[in-house]
């Protein structure tokens, strides 16, 4: 090779995770593309050694008093690291934060607006400050600029058929017989037997309002009479509901629904604020245009005074266009955004930044994007390459891989079987390489000819969620649809969103998991302990409950995790191995019984492949099979769910819904985080669940999985206001002849 102009960063000996002692030199200020199959060890080398050394060493720069609050990064598990720049992440974990947090505030644009406002604007506001709902002297007084009040929906809190006897008191604390329904009961305001819709005005007002501090007896002691309402909003109303325990949240989700602000009516500012205006329009009407419109309107506003800020806004709102986002409006609220979404939104405010020699580290930035968009994000990874930064991606898409200066080829295979380099060098090279990537760049799948026949279909009418245009669909049952169509077009909201409310029994798989405790790792997730404790039970003549995690049998230091978690306020938990089990997660005596030569600790390191090899129990192989088929076999049975990505995530539930009576799923991007390779097993998983009777649906931009489908939906034509209609009904090779859909254009381009 060459000596790279602006030198390297040198890696030797690397060995994270399933990592084989990697040693290899990756150029600056060029586009580095790793690939290779799902498990075979690129998140180890460019997240897990990479990144994290460069993290670690910016740590060491704060003060020793910072250092303190901070997490520590140990060192990778590597020989030499060096020529490390500043690397900034841009990952694919989603923008959680409160309702205060939006596309506007996380890509700066909220500030650039309001100078621009408190610089333009009729009649002037003094300072920036006044245009902002997070400022007391801007937000909306009622609603405290969160846009929407509490309000409760009282047919969750009564049933206006039933006397209080009979449980017209719906609150689970207000059951009859428990100390509220007590108070109402001992009130002597009421008749008990009387229903709630034979109540007189006054009657009802006691019930729901009254609140004079009057003391009722209950028992021996005196309570204080508040009426429901009253009670309910100062107990569970006034609580954040994002902190309550599960059960609790249903019941407020139930009781407490949110309504828009009377007062601003969801613009969340004072009423002065929104008297100030642009031609025309006041701040909040700007924020929740389409940002593709609102950059249109922004480039026609003239004014010399401000044309540095002006031009900085246009720049900012022309990249989300770029990027695929036009369709957003920028009071979007950042938690409702999708991994995919929330990556490139990040990717924004980078974009706009002048820092140079920066290492930036993407994690498959193509994700939720149409082959379409790929080319412009494309582009502006370049942009960024051109302006003297070193950018490392982890891709799967062709289109993608084809911008690498560089390319790390990972495999051969996953998890034990991987973790080498098996092709470096440029994009040419890779084409005519042996390995897994090679072969597969040179070749794909044809367009599927002998689609499958449908019986029957699942019908949606008359559509109008979020941007649907009336949308009414008959989608084939029975067979493989994929349903596709640009960012934003409205796939999610006609599949996920109305789908379930005509058929309840559709099986949503996505990439949320049920957040889960510490404990819960692949094999607790998909139930397999049971049953492998029962097997060590019975080889060693003990007891089963020896082998929990949650036994007398566990480490005691570390309660059977193997791993000591040091929470850090607002910080990711520092995680250290447990010194007293050294991760083995039980006593040394519990370790002395073992099944065919392994140890309970044993088992939990074990890769699912080898899982699959060792237990002949029917109950546990079934299950492993499953995660074999979604193409997990590499993932380690103790491996937290933490660990796992949002496709890694999506795919483990697969494999749990599986063994279920399933009728209709729908996958969003199934194809996330896997390999061409990976792929085409999971197009054969799809196949074996329709030929079990199953109907199976997937939004997918993947032209493999479109090509294979027995039916294609196509949404469009664009996104946002722009999409919301269905531009093609039918089978891959006639959406291949389509002149109007952009999909067909690429599917044919494929050739
Ligand atoms: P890729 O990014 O290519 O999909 P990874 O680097 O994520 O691959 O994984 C490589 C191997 O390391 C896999 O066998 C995976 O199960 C394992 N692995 C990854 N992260 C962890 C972890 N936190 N704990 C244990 N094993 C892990
Ligand atoms: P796709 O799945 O094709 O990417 P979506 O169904 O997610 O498209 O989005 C279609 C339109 O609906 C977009 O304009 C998007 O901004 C809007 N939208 C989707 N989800 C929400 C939401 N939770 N709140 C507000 N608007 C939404
Ligand atoms: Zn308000
Ligand atoms: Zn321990």
């Amino acid at each position: 090779m060459t000596q790279p102009e602006y030198g390297s960063i040198t890696i030797r000996g690397a060995r994270e995770n399933n990592l084989k002692n990697v040693s290899l030199d990756i150029p600056k200020r060029q586009i580095t593309v790793f690939t290779g199959v799902s498990g075979s060890g690129k998140s180890s080398l460019v997240f897990g050694t990479i990144a994290a050394e460069s993290q670690r060493l910016i740590n060491e720069t704060y003060p020793a008093f910072v250092q303190q609050f901070m997490p520590h990064y140990g060192q990778p598990d590597a020989d030499v690291l060096e020529n490390i720049s500043a690397a900034i992440i841009v990952d694919q974990q989603r923008l959680g934060g409160n309702s205060r947090s939006t596309v506007a505030t996380v890509t700066d644009a909220a500030q650039m607006l309001r100078v621009l406002f408190s610089r333009l604007a009729e009649p002037r506001l003094a300072s920036p400050s006044l245009y902002s709902y997070n400022d007391p002297r801007g937000m909306c007084p009622d609603c405290e600029g969160i846009g929407q009040v509490a309000a409760m929906d009282m047919s969750a809190v009564l049933d206006e058929t039933k006397s209080l006897k009979a449980g017209a008191l719906l609150p689970k604390d207000f059951a009859v017989d428990s100390w509220y329904w007590e108070i109402y009961a001992n009130s002597g305001l009421f008749d008990l037997d009387k229903p709630i819709s034979q109540y007189s005005a006054e009657e009802r007002e006691n019930l729901l309002h009254l609140d004079d501090g009057r003391k009722i007896k209950v028992g021996k002691i005196g309570l204080t009479y508040e009426g429901v309402v009253a009670k309910l909003k100062k107990g569970l109303g006034a609580k954040d509901p994002e902190s309550l325990q599960p059960h609790v949240r249903l019941e407020y989700d139930r009781i407490f629904t949110r309504a828009l602000c009377p007062a601003c009516h969801g613009a969340r500012l004072n009423a002065a604020a929104l008297a100030s205006k642009i031609d025309g329009h006041n701040i909040a009407e700007l924020s929740a245009m389409q940002v593709s419109d609102l950059a249109v309107l922004v480039r026609k506003i003239d004014a010399q005074s401000v044309g540095p800020m002006l031009n900085a806004l246009v720049l900012r709102l022309e990249n989300l266009v770029t990027i695929g986002l036009g369709y957003l409006s920028l009071d979007r609220e950042s938690s409702t955004l999708s991994g995919g979404e929330s990556q490139r939104v990040k990717m924004v405010r980078h974009l706009g930044s002048s820092l140079t020699d920066i290492t930036y580290v993407f994690d498959e930035p193509s994700v939720g994007l149409h082959p379409h968009d790929v080319g412009r994000l494309a582009g502006l990874m370049q942009q960024l390459r051109d302006k003297g930064n070193t950018v490392l991606i982890v891709e799967h898409k062709p289109d993608m891989i084809a911008i690498a200066d560089h390319v790390v080829d990972m495999g051969p295979f996953a998890g034990s079987k991987g973790g080498e380099i098996v092709y470096e060098g440029d994009y040419a090279g890779l084409l005519t390489s042996g390995t897994l990537t090679g072969q597969h760049m040179r070749k794909h799948q044809p367009i599927k000819q002998d689609v499958r026949k449908s019986d029957g279909a699942l019908n949606i009418v008359h559509a109008k969620l979020n941007n649907l245009k009336d949308v009414s669909v008959a989608i084939p049952k029975g067979v493989l649809t994929a349903v596709t169509g640009v960012a934003g077009s409205g796939k999610s909201s006609l599949i996920q969103g109305c789908l379930p409310l005509a058929y309840p029994d559709t099986i949503i798989i996505d990439q949320n998991l049920a957040r889960g405790s510490r404990r819960s790792n692949t094999a607790t997730y998909t139930g397999i302990l049971d049953t492998v404790r029962k097997a060590f039970a019975k080889a060693n003549g003990v007891e089963a409950s020896l082998f929990s995690a949650n036994s007398k049998g566990a480490c005691p230091d570390c309660n059977g995790l193997g791993v000591i978690y040091t929470d850090l306020a607002h910080l990711d938990p520092m995680v250290t191995t447990c010194e007293t089990c050294e991760g083995k997660r039980f006593l040394p005596e519990v370790l002395e019984h073992q099944l065919r030569g392994k140890s309970i600790s044993d088992v939990y390191e074990m890769s699912v492949d080898d899982a699959v090899a060792f237990f002949t129990e029917p109950a546990v192989a079934k299950i492993l099979k499953g995660l074999d088929d979604v193409g997990l076999g590499y993932l380690t049975l103790g491996q937290p769910l933490s660990t796992l990505s949002g496709g890694e995530r999506q795919r483990l539930k697969l494999a749990a819904e599986l063994g279920k009576k399933g009728n209709i799923y729908v996958l969003d991007e199934p194809t996330t985080g896997l390999h061409m390779n990976d792929v085409d097993t999971l197009i054969g998983l799809f196949d074996r669940l329709v030929d079990a009777g199953s109907t199976v649906i997937v939004i997918e931009h993947n032209l493999d999985v479109i090509s294979r489908s027995d039916w294609v939906i196509d949404l469009g034509p664009g996104a946002g206001q722009d999409g919301g209609r269905i531009g093609f009904e039918g089978v891959p090779a006639d959406l291949a002849q389509s002149k109007t859909s952009l999909t067909g254009q690429h599917l044919a381009a494929r050739g």
